[in-house]
């Protein structure tokens, strides 16, 4: 119940609930849909228009994970990306944001408080623990403070910007190379991090696009003004000998890196998302945002001078610049320090960890804190360093021992610098979230703390990540009891695959999944009436991806940058199922012909003895593949 009082002055409206989000990333939306799925009331406070954070038409940066084949992210992020292809063929940045804030908007127990900006905290500190009572905001739209007390706490903002008034430990800038005896690190500790950028995007449209560039824009007359020419050997850099003060550098010794990055301007649809426009990593992350945007803007048009007018692309006549982000996304500011802290160290070792309850499996994105300034020094904007795909993620980094009811998601959780540079990517943080958001709802529901929760229900907490179609390395799901008991009318070996609790096809090629003819039933006999529960079932989502996008790059995420003549719309996933019914006993009780879904939960809540499902149409492949099938 909100209760608003109004003064002479501005309103105040009060809120209550039992989790409250700041920040409505990929990262907070993920989290909230998930505590929210688990009958917890959810509040995002976030202080934007709308949802998704870096991921939004407002930032445009492109949602990434682990490497691999059959490592893509499934959950939540993966039914985004699902809904956004069946409904944003295009990909629309607009409808974009449309699906994102309806995931939210569709879950009854999620209250949204957009263009409200959390700027302080109430605490009490017992036993030498602090505990959050409520946060307030300002919103811009209504002219409104609100002021949200729930029972929890998550911090999703990126920024950390509970760290300064909760009483968590934090820091900021890359660790000395001997705390965490890191080969990435540095020889002292600093208080540099990756910088913020603002990003650009074209269209190709058919007929000659003028550009006349602002006065204000910088001058690139060519590459050399701005460019480092990379070295795409993958042997080694040495750090460079032009560094004033050494905080450039590397390393002073050789270290093995997969590639260093260069600057590409080539203009197409699986092109560049000019990421590299960045500053600000050798400035205050936060505090010289403001400035930071005034020079990106100065970069960002003259970059597009020089491909336009100073023969930077010859190929660029009939290219529109057709939008400039105006808010620079943020790579990195403060982190938390948590119950533990994950190194460089851990992510080489494969990240296996008995609480793992997400995974990353991106590359160490070293980002140099110069940014687009570092060309100066010859030295690249980014290193990229290996890291095995996946490695698992532990619980521990989401909470710390300071504040009794906070947990933190995103790229402000508790990892090193170094470590950060792998897990900051979306699809990475939006398993963070999706973990961290169903932990606080155990806590919730079970009055149960965060580190209680590491105690004493990890197995519960991994269970329902994995039920909620997570992968989690080297975990694999449990089968519940009463599937276990029914009769199915498939051969053992298929029952086998179906109830092996891998959900994805192994490294090995293993593909783990039942292959059934459109039209074909898969039918469960438990002999005898049943209390039948939920049916839950996981579809091939296309882990080639070849199914839908031509364009490289949109087959990863369905985002594109640059739009250009090849660029052709998403199809959704060939191997997704269409058209489906269920029926118990012989009565229909649910059919669908737009599920566009890999994993569908259907509540069957009745008694039944059989349940029977018949497949329609999918969408292209010429048979239904399934990872699983169960009913609880
Ligand atoms: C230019 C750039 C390129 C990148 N490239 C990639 C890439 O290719 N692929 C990839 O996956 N990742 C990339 N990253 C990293 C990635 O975008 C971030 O690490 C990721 O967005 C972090 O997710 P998050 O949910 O923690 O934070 P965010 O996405 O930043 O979301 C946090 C949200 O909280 C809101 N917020 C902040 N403060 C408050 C407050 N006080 N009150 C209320 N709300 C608040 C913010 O407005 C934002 O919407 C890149 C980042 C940048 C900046």
């Amino acid at each position: 119940m909100n209760e608003t009082i109004r003064t002479d002055r501005m309103d105040r409206i009060d809120h209550e609930t039992d989790l409250c989000i700041v920040g409505g990333g990929l990262s907070g939306l993920c989290a909230a849909v998930a505590a929210a799925r688990e009958g917890v009331r959810v509040i995002i406070m976030q202080d934007r228009p709308m949802l998704g954070g870096n991921a939004s038409s407002e930032i445009r940066v492109w949602v990434r994970g682990a490497k691999g084949l059959h490592n893509r992210e499934t959950g939540i992020i993966s039914e985004l990306e699902e809904d956004n292809i069946y409904r944003n063929p295009e990909l629309n940045y607009s409808v974009w944001d449309s699906v994102m804030w309806e995931k939210a908007k569709n879950e009854k127990n999620i209250e949204l408080i957009l263009n409200c900006s959390c700027c302080d905290a109430e605490t009490v500190t017992e036993n030498g623990v602090s505990r959050i009572i409520s946060v307030t905001g300002w919103q811009l739209t209504t002219y409104s403070w609100h002021t949200v007390k729930a029972k929890y706490f998550a911090d999703c903002s990126g920024d950390s910007v509970l760290a300064t008034v909760s009483g968590a430990k934090w820091r900021v800038g890359r660790e000395a190379r001997n705390e965490y005896d890191e080969a990435i690190g540095h020889e002292l500790a600093d208080r540099k991090t990756m910088g913020m950028s603002c990003l650009i995007q074209a269209r190709e449209t058919g007929r000659p696009v003028k550009f006349v560039a602002p006065e204000w824009a910088h001058v690139y007359n060519s590459d050399a003004d701005f460019n480092f020419v990379c070295d795409r050997t993958g042997n080694s850099v040495r750090s460079p000998k032009k560094v004033a003060d050494g905080s450039l550098s590397i390393a002073d010794q050789t270290i093995n890196v997969v590639t260093s990055m260069s600057r590409p301007h080539k203009l197409g649809t699986s092109e560049t998302n000019f990421w590299w426009i960045e500053m600000g990593g050798d400035r205050d992350s936060i505090r010289d945002t403001e400035a930071m945007r005034d020079e990106l803007l100065k970069i960002a048009y003259g970059i597009w001078d020089f491909i336009k007018n100073r023969g930077g692309e010859p190929n660029s006549e009939n290219w529109e610049l057709s939008w400039v982000g105006f808010l620079p996304g943020k790579r990195e500011s403060r982190r938390y320090i948590g119950q533990y802290v994950m190194t460089e160290n851990d992510i080489e070792a494969g990240g296996k960890f008995e609480d793992t309850v997400a995974y990353g499996g991106w590359p160490m994105d070293d980002h140099n804190p110069a940014g687009f300034m570092s060309y100066e020094y010859s030295f690249p904007p980014s290193v990229l360093f290996p890291a095995p795909s996946p490695y698992g993620i532990p619980y521990r980094v989401l909470y710390g021992p300071d504040v009794s009811n906070m947990f933190f998601a995103g790229r402000n959780i508790s990892v090193t610098h170094a470590a950060l540079s792998s897990t900051r990517v979306m699809a990475t943080c939006a398993l963070i979230g999706q973990a961290m958001g169903t932990a606080a709802s155990i806590c919730i529901n079970k009055e149960e703390t965060p580190h209680g929760v590491y105690l004493n229900r990890l197995d519960e907490l991994q269970s329902k990540l994995l039920d909620q179609g997570c992968f989690l390395p080297g975990f694999k799901r449990r089968i519940p009891e009463l599937t276990l008991g029914a009769k199915l009318n498939i051969t053992d070996g298929e029952r086998a695959v179906l109830f092996n609790g891998e959900e994805r096809p192994d490294a090995d090629g293993k593909i783990n999944y039942v292959t059934l003819p459109v039209g074909g039933e898969l039918s469960f006999d438990f002999g005898e009436e049943k209390e039948l529960g939920t049916l839950r079932l996981l579809f091939d989502p296309d882990f080639s991806r070849k199914s839908v996008s031509k364009n490289k790059k949109m087959r990863v995420f369905a985002q594109a940058s640059s739009i250009g003549f090849d660029f052709s719309p998403m199809t959704v996933a060939a191997t997704l199922v269409k058209e489906f019914e269920v029926f118990v006993d012989g009565e229909k009780v649910f059919s669908t012909d737009t599920c566009h879904n890999s994993l569908v939960r259907i509540a069957l809540a009745r008694n039944g003895r059989k349940v029977t499902v018949r497949f329609g149409a999918t969408w292209g492949a010429d048979s239904v593949h399934l990872f699983s099938a169960d009913i609880s």
